[in-house]
C-alpha cells in the first residue's frame, strides 16, 4: 500500500501541493499517495484524527488552519515557534511533530535565483501570515536591514515587535524613506492584480524583486511594474511554493526531491491550463 500524504485546508481545491508532491515520488521512484482534505470551520482536530486513523503518514497545512496545526502537534521544530504556525505535519512513534517549511522554502528560493542578501536593506511588504513566516528567517539572514510596510501600519508594528531585533523596522506606507535593494511583496495585493500603494521611486532603485504570489506566466502585476521600472531581476513565488514542498517531503521521508526539475514540470502544468 502506498504511504499516505495531504494537505488540509478552506478552500484546498486550487491546491498544487498533490501536483507537486505526486511529481516528487515519481521522480524519485517512490510510491506515495497525496490528497486534499477539506477542513469545516472548527473541524481541524476531527479531520486531522481521521486522516492518522487512516493510515495518514503526515500533512501539509494551508489557510486557514495553520495555527489550529500548532496547537495540535506534541511536539514543535524551532521554524515551527519562530513562525508561530506549523504547514506540515509528521506521525512519528514518539508523537506528532509539526514543522514550518515556508521560512526555508523562502531562503532558498532567493539563493537559487542568486538574489543577495548579504549586508542588504530588505523591504517587506504585507503583515499577514506570510509576511510572518519569512520575517524571522530574514532576520537570521545576512540582510542587514529589514522595513516592514502595510497598508494597516498598525499590523506592520506588531508584527516588527514580535521578532524584537535591532535590524527591524516598521512603517506605514506614506512614511516610507530610503533605498532597498531588494524588495519582497508578501502581500496578497497581487492576487486582486492590484498593486501596493508603493511609490515607483522605491522600485527603480531595487536591485532583486520576488513576490511571494505565482502566476502560470511567472510574473504577477507587481513583478511586471518592477520590470517596467528597470527591474530585471523580478520573480513570483513559484520557486518557494515548491522549495517549501521539498523541505516538507524531506522531513516525511528523508530524501530531497529534484526542485527544478519540478519547478519546469509545475510551469508547464500552469501554462497547460
Ligand atoms: P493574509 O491574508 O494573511 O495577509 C494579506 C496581507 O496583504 C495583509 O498584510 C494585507 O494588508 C495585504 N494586502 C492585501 N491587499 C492589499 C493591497 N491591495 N495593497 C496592499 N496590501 C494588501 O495573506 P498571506 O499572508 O497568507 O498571503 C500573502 C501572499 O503570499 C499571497 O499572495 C499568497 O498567495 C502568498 N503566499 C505564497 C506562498 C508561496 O509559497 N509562494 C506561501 C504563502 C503565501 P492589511 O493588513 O492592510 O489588510
Amino acid at each position: 500500500m502506498s504511504d499516505k500524504y495531504a494537505v488540509f485546508g478552506n478552500p484546498i481545491a486550487h491546491s498544487l501541493s498533490p501536483l507537486i508532491h505526486t511529481f516528487f515520488a515519481k521522480t524519485l521512484n517512490e510510491d506515495i499517495e497525496y490528497g486534499r482534505v477539506l477542513v469545516e470551520d472548527g473541524g481541524f482536530v476531527k479531520a486531522a484524527e481521521a486522516f492518522k486513523a487512516s493510515g495518514g503518514k503526515g500533512f501539509n497545512v494551508t489557510a486557514p488552519c495553520k495555527i489550529d496545526a500548532f496547537n495540535f502537534v506534541d511536539k514543535l521544530s524551532e521554524a515551527a515557534k519562530t513562525a508561530g504556525a506549523v504547514n506540515t505535519v509528521k506521525f512519528t512513534s514518539d508523537g506528532v511533530l509539526g514543522d514550518n517549511t515556508d521560512g526555508v522554502g523562502f531562503i532558498s528560493d532567493l539563493k537559487r535565483l542568486q538574489i543577495k542578501l548579504e549586508g542588504a536593506d530588505v523591504l517587506l511588504i504585507g503583515a499577514g501570515g506570510a509576511a510572518q513566516g519569512i520575517l524571522y528567517p530574514l532576520v537570521k539572514s545576512e540582510a542587514a536591514k529589514i522595513t516592514v510596510v502595510n497598508r494597516t501600519a498598525s499590523k506592520a508594528l506588531s508584527l516588527a515587535q514580535k521578532v524584537n531585533s535591532d535590524k527591524v523596522e516598521a512603517k506605514g506606507f506614506d512614511s516610507l524613506c530610503g533605498d532597498f535593494s531588494v524588495i519582497i511583496n508578501a502581500s496578497s495585493s497581487s492576487l486582486f492584480k492590484e498593486l501596493p500603494p508603493l511609490d515607483d521611486s522605491f522600485i527603480k532603485k531595487a536591485e532583486f524583486v520576488y513576490d511571494l504570489a505565482y502566476t502560470k506566466e511567472g510574473s504577477t502585476v507587481f513583478t511586471q511594474k518592477a520590470q517596467s521600472l528597470g527591474v530585471s531581476s523580478a520573480f513570483d513565488g513559484l520557486g518557494m511554493l515548491i522549495m517549501q514542498a521539498a523541505a516538507s517531503y524531506e522531513i516525511w521521508r528523508g530524501v530531497r526531491p529534484d526542485v527544478e526539475a519540478t519547478i519546469t514540470y509545475m510551469r508547464s502544468v500552469l501554462s497547460s491550463r
